[in-house]
């Protein structure tokens, strides 16, 4: 399907702009009126991470002239494996400071906005009605339900990316051409089921090769060439280097871009997704609303170290670590039972665990911990806990030596 191109161009290009993009005004498809096209795109990138490094650098290569990036976090040591836009300097800047200064060095002639701000209900309409298009290169399904709402809501373009280990998949969601995401993925799958990749990990370089063609999408509907991925879904396997492409459907009664939609705003996507916010990083013992609407006890890591050296004035505490092996090879806590979440779920643990005896549950960053907790609780334990910010807040509290992930 063909389409006209997204944007209108720009004024003529500079002699230098002309040289700089020489190489797309050979391209016949392309030619100066493309390029002035891609000068006056402004193209909003969801996520300065895995994906986003790849779309932001080629954007910003190819001479889109505005581009948004939107991130809250900071880099950190384990981003290094795959978001390539940062450097070893620029663990602990906020990501989109280190993305901007990476793409002014690649490309001085675009502008980037940053937000540096975490995308939500309350700001994402005012920020994507700015931009042409939005590029998503978020980690979550919250942020993805929100990005597809207010895409269809704006009649925006949503170029779509997801990665898991070695699987990707990519499209376009687009309401006025095809589907969106709410018509092909109407529900999400219940929270805890997929593990993110900092749960499951990803083969790192498979980033690029999403990340990528989310940015020839972007360049594609901006100039106008070739077959935009609208309708199209297409599934990456790096294990069988296969690439195989799915004919995906409008659904007539899709919630929010159907004949009938009951979304007309954006709504509570955590709610949604039935997933608690992220902890609060960096305030141990800080009021956590995750585990106040879970209703789950919770122990900082201080808490949990005074506990162990006696001071707290108990013992006898079993620890139980909720995360599969591989992570438990990466840091952990010693002396602690490992019991799989999985366990919990089958029903498998309650047995193992005496119903009288005092239990701290821990996973990596303190969510899957929660879900157990609630288990035992549920199943009539007394004196369980969960630890607040998991292994990641005991590495950065007590046990510095071992590696964050
Ligand atoms: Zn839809």
């Amino acid at each position: 399907m063909a389409l006209p191109p997204l944007v209108e161009p720009s004024a003529p290009l500079s002699v230098e702009e002309i040289e700089r993009y020489a190489r797309h005004v050979l391209i016949p498809d392309v030619g100066m009126l493309g390029q002035r096209r891609l000068k006056n795109a402004r193209v909003l990138v969801v996520g300065a991470g895995g994906l986003g490094s790849p779309a932001l650098m080629y954007l910003a290569a190819a001479g889109v002239g505005t581009i948004g990036v939107v991130d809250d976090d900071v880099v950190e040591l384990s981003n290094l494996q795959r978001q390539v836009v940062h450097g070893v300097t620029d663990v602990g800047r906020l990501k989109t400071e280190s993305s901007a200064q990476r793409l002014a060095s690649l490309n001085p002639l675009v502008d980037v906005v940053r937000h540096d701000v975490r995308i939500d209900p309350t700001n994402a309409l005012q920020m994507i009605a700015d931009y042409d298009l939005v590029l998503d290169g978020t980690d979550n399904f919250p942020t993805r339900y929100l990005l597809n709402d207010a895409c269809v809501l704006l009649g925006k373009p949503h170029v779509w990316g997801s990665i898991y280990r070695f699987d990707g998949q990519t499209s376009i969601w687009w309401a006025r051409h095809g589907p969106c995401y709410r018509c092909v993925f109407p529900e999400p799958p219940p929270a805890g089921l997929v593990p993110s990749c900092a749960e499951g990990g990803v083969l790192g370089v498979l980033c690029a090769a999403v990340g990528s063609i989310q940015a020839a999408e972007a360049v594609k509907l901006i100039v106008g060439i070739g077959d935009p991925l609208v309708g199209r879904l297409m599934v990456h396997d790096a294990l069988r280097q296969s690439w195989d492409v799915l004919t995906v459907h409008r659904n007539p009664d899709c919630v929010v871009c159907g004949e009938r939609p009951t979304i007309t705003e954006l709504v509570d996507y955590q709610d949604f997704c039935g997933m608690t916010p992220p902890t609060v990083e960096g305030m141990p013992g800080a009021s956590d609303p995750a585990a106040a609407r879970s209703g789950v006890p919770q122990i900082s890591a201080l808490g949990l170290a005074d506990l162990l050296s006696g001071r707290g004035g108990a013992s006898g505490v079993l620890m139980v670590d909720v995360r599969g092996s591989e992570e438990r090879s990466i840091a952990g806590i010693p002396g602690a039972r490992a019991i799989h979440l999985d366990e919990f779920r089958s029903g498998a643990a309650v047995s193992q665990i005496p119903s009288d005896q005092a239990v701290v549950i821990f996973c990596r960053a303190g969510v899957r911990s929660q879900e157990a907790a609630r288990i035992l609780i549920e199943a009539g334990h007394r004196d369980v806990r969960s630890l607040q910010g998991g292994v990641l807040a005991w590495v950065r509290d007590v046990d510095p030596t071992q590696p964050g992930y």
